[in-house]
């Protein structure tokens, strides 16, 4: 497969996590990807982490390290602190988004919406920073409709956002969709499709209540079929997930961004049976 592939990490905060994604990082960066990138806790909970993990990533690992900024719960001034970090450790790429305040957390900060952040970006560094946003294929789980979610979309565009990856969805078609509405509004840039390989299903059950994917029902079947069949499970998600990847490939997505909860071998089972 020629397309280009970029993972996602998580900052890891003790040393067992950190070793764990040192042994991923250096795994996976045998598949050349174009970029990885590091995720960052909305309201600051990673505030130190993130650029910790983005530095290990970028000068021990020699991989091109993707920041995360969620706004949300920040001030101008730590945002603009944040993002003068990244420039002087040479991070041309940001991932630039709203973020989810924690429950109990107050204080929601100076900026609104992904939005906002990008003007600031762009305001601030001017063209320094290649801006990815996120964008929602099944709908952003907060948004009062699939048009209102679409155009607020398009607003990150115009506000300069270069690119954009999607949340991770299991329904192509969805993606399909979701790219030719916006390519009628005038978007023009790459809209990546973020995909998540199946490690732990219930967990992944839980998580997609929340984050506006769906699992079809199909799938939710032949797991629970599989009962305690650990291997029939990876071996269906592995094949079930590389389809997909195949079907968005030859639909014309213009890369592949993995979520990795960083871990190797749900991707490489996926990208093994993609060649
Ligand atoms: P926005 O684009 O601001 O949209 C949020 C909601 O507000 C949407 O419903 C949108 O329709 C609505 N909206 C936008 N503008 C307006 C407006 N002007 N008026 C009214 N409504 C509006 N979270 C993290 O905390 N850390 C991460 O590292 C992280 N990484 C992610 C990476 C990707 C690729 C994706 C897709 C998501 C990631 N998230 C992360 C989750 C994300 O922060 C949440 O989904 C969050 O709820 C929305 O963020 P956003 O940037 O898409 O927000």
């Amino acid at each position: 497969m020629q397309t280009p592939i970029s993972f996602e990490f998580f900052p890891p905060k003790t040393d067992e996590q950190r070793e764990q994604l040192d042994k991923v990082a250096l795994r996976l960066k045998k598949l050349s990807p174009e970029y990885v990138s590091c995720t960052f806790g909305a309201g600051g909970s990673t505030l130190d982490y993130t650029p910790e993990t983005v530095q290990r990533l970028h000068h021990t690992h020699g991989l091109d390290a993707a920041p995360h900024i969620s706004c949300v719960g920040g001030t101008r001034a730590e945002l603009g602190a944040l993002l003068q970090r990244y420039k002087d450790m040479g991070c041309r790429r940001i991932v630039a988004l709203r973020g989810d305040l924690p429950s109990g957390m107050g204080h929601t900060g100076d900026f609104r919406y992904a939005t906002d952040l990008v003007e600031f970006i762009r305001r601030e560094h001017d063209g320094f920073f290649h801006i990815e946003v996120g964008c929602y294929p099944e709908t952003h789980p907060q948004s009062e409709h699939a048009m209102a979610d679409l155009k607020h979309f398009k607003a990150k565009i115009d506000a300069g956002a270069d690119g954009a990856i999607t949340q991770y969805f299991y329904n192509a078609d969805a993606y399909f969709r979701f790219v030719d509405d916006a390519r009628k509004l005038g978007v023009t840039v790459p809209i990546v499709p973020g995909i998540m390989p199946i490690s732990n299903f219930s967990q992944l059950r839980r998580f997609s209540e929340t984050c506006g994917a769906e699992i079809p029902r199909w799938i939710g079947k032949r797991m629970l079929a599989y009962g305690d069949d650990v291997e029939a499970i990876r071996d269906f998600a592995a094949d079930f997930v590389a389809d997909l990847c195949r079907r968005l490939v030859d639909g014309g997505a213009p890369a592949l961004h993995f979520y990795t909860l960083n871990l190797s071998k749900p991707t490489l089972s996926v990208l093994s049976r993609l060649g």
